[in-house]
C-alpha cells in the first residue's frame, strides 16, 4: 500500500450519476455546451449542502485546507448556477481526487463492489463468487479520462 499523494482530494464515493441534462428548452435553441463539474466540486456541494456540514468540517472530510475547500465550493456553485441559468448540461467527471473506499470490478457478473476490510485482499466477487475480480482504479480512470480498462 503506497501512501496517498497529498494533492489529491478525498471523495467518499463516486457520484451515482454522470451528470444532468436540462429539459423544456425551446427547440432550436438547444445549448450543446457542457459544464464540467469536477469530482471534488461535486463532493464540496454534497458535504456542504446535502450533508449540511460547515466548511471547516467539509474541508477535513476532503483532506484540504479550509481556503482550498472554499475555493472548490465557490467554483462548484458558480458552475452549477451557470448551468441552471444558461440551460447547459452538467457532466461530473475529472479532478484530482481519490475515493475513500477501494473499489473492485467483477468481470463475470460485471458488478462493482468495495472492500470494507482493507487489510484483507479481495479474492472473490461477493455476488457470484467468481475469482475474476479486478481492482478498479479510479485514480487512473480520472487521470486518463477513459472508461475502458484492459487487463
Ligand atoms: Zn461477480
Amino acid at each position: 500500500m503506497s501512501p496517498r499523494i497529498k494533492v489529491l482530494r478525498k471523495v467518499s464515493n463516486p457520484p451515482v450519476i454522470k451528470g444532468f441534462k436540462p429539459y423544456g428548452q425551446e427547440s432550436g435553441k438547444k445549448n450543446s455546451e457542457i459544464v464540467n463539474l469536477l469530482y471534488e466540486e461535486y463532493e464540496a456541494i454534497r458535504l456542504s449542502d446535502y450533508d449540511m456540514l460547515n466548511h471547516h468540517q467539509a474541508s477535513v472530510m476532503m483532506g484540504v485546507s479550509r481556503p482550498t475547500f472554499t475555493r472548490i465550493y465557490a467554483s462548484a456553485l458558480h458552475k452549477t448556477a451557470k448551468a441552471f441559468v444558461e440551460g447547459k448540461q452538467i457532466s461530473i467527471e475529472g479532478g484530482k481526487v481519490y475515493f475513500d473506499s477501494e473499489w473492485y470490478h467483477c468481470e463475470k457478473c460485471v458488478c462493482y463492489f468495495n472492500n470494507p476490510e482493507k487489510e484483507k485482499p479481495v479474492e472473490n466477487c461477493p455476488l457470484c463468487n467468481s475469482e475474476r475480480v479486478d481492482k478498479f482504479d479510479y485514480e487512473n480512470t480520472v487521470e486518463s479520462n477513459t472508461d475502458t480498462k484492459h487487463k
